[in-house]
């Protein structure tokens, strides 16, 4: 029996999820948390109800799979979260995937990654990167937490074998592809009038860690000569990083601008009356092509060595982590467009997506897709995104309807 995918049915998936771990600044479920085991709870559920069978990979990454022989669709997101985050961004996708399960005549898996957003760990797209393996694992898992837990205590507290989570990538190979529905986290779809967007690519990323080793010293007693003061040597880098896009950036609107983000910082020993010894300094940076950033980081270095000649802090660049561009794959965003044409009668536009996603991560192995939903506040990782369920139906329709056109 099937029905007709409606903003009311969604919100029901969507009211099920409930109130895991939402607090007053926003919703929190951390990967290999205890909010993460009860959001897999609802996913057993979900499954349940539309005759699905679950399943773990050796990542974590929840599969709701059919009966039928592999391969299939996969169609998801994730469910975990940033702390202080939106109910949309990751559960909608999920959610739509359940509902175009429910009513697809063709044999469907839903996908939740595991641990998309690496809020814990900065092991962002974790489950997905585990998939195609992109992990470095013996140097992820010894990565630790604020509290010291490392990941691979969390991993095996969340009842998953560390020491499996190489054999993901078998998994991968029972989907034909992958379709992901995700909040726009801009206001571009807001802006031009458009419930839903096709997106051709991810954006080239690149995480710098920046580690500055000067002195501890009195605040008071120590002449300007004889300080060696990380935190204000951080400061100029964070301002320099800033002013080095400023040259990247281009006005013809053309291609979308570097954009450059001093995300966290770290101070020791993080005291009002003593000199910073040390500062532990992340700068995020991203474009629609690498040599935008390869440009940049040439900056920033001659701007690292210059500050450490003029102030003796010994300054670190590193990269903590990195992503090519990535297009996704034509005859699936075609297939998209023109389902979106039929559903509602015009054009979809494209767009060029600036955040990290799972289906870019697959898309390195697998067709991929991702279909974006407008965002009227156009905000995104906080409580304020939002998202009108008549525009995830939508898009659910969209997709289901590519979906009876794909081999
Ligand atoms: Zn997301």
């Amino acid at each position: 029996m099937t029905h007709v995918i409606t903003a009311e049915v969604l919100a029901a998936r969507l009211d099920a999820l409930g109130e895991i771990g939402v607090g007053a600044e926003g919703v929190y479920r951390m990967a290999w948390s205890e909010e993460d085991a009860a959001t897999r709870e609802w996913f057993a559920h979900q499954a349940a109800g539309v005759g699905l069978r679950v399943q773990r990979d050796p990542a974590g990454n929840l599969w709701a799979c059919p009966d039928a022989e592999p391969p299939w669709w996969g169609i998801g997101s994730h469910l975990d979260s940033v702390r202080g985050g939106g109910r949309f961004d990751g559960p909608l996708g999920v959610v739509c995937a359940f509902e175009i399960a429910a009513t697809s005549p063709r044999p469907i898996a839903v996908v939740s990654f595991a641990d998309e957003e690496g809020a814990r760990f900065n092991t962002p797209t974790f489950g997905s990167k585990a998939l195609v393996a992109r992990l470095d694992l013996p140097s992820v898992l010894e990565r630790r937490d604020d509290d010291g837990v490392s990941l691979a205590a969390a991993v095996r507290a969340a009842g998953l074998d560390p020491g499996g989570i190489g054999q993901a990538p078998r998994w991968l190979e029972r989907l034909s592809g992958f379709i992901e529905i995700h909040i726009d986290q801009t206001t571009e779809l807001a802006r031009a009038g458009e419930p839903v967007g096709v997106v051709s690519a991810l954006a080239a990323r690149t995480r710098l860690e920046v580690t500055l080793t000067g002195r501890a010293d009195h605040a008071g007693t120590t002449p300007r000569s004889e300080r060696r003061d990380a935190l204000a040597a951080a400061a100029r880098m964070i301002v320099g990083a800033e002013d080095a896009a400023g040259a990247e950036r281009s006005l013809d609107g053309d291609h979308a601008p570097l954009t450059i983000t001093a995300s966290k910082i770290i101070t020791k020993p993080n005291a009002p009356t003593t000199i910073a010894a040390e500062v532990r300094l992340w700068i995020d940076a991203r474009a629609p092509n690498v040599d935008a950033i390869d440009a940049w980081r040439v900056q920033l270095d001659s701007l690292a060595t210059e500050l450490h000649e003029r102030t003796g802090v010994d300054i670190e660049l590193a990269v903590a982590s990195r992503s090519d561009p990535r297009e996704f794959a034509p005859e699936l965003r075609e297939a998209l467009s023109q389902a979106a044409r039929e559903e509602q009668g015009h054009a979809v536009p494209e767009l060029v997506c600036f955040a990290g996603h799972d289906a870019g991560v697959v898309a390195e192995r697998i067709p991929a897709a991702m279909l974006f939903v407008r965002n009227p506040t156009g905000v995104s990782h906080s409580p304020l995104e939002n998202v009108e369920l008549e525009d995830a139906a939508l898009a659910a329709r969209v997709v289901a309807r590519a979906l009876q056109t794909l081999p």
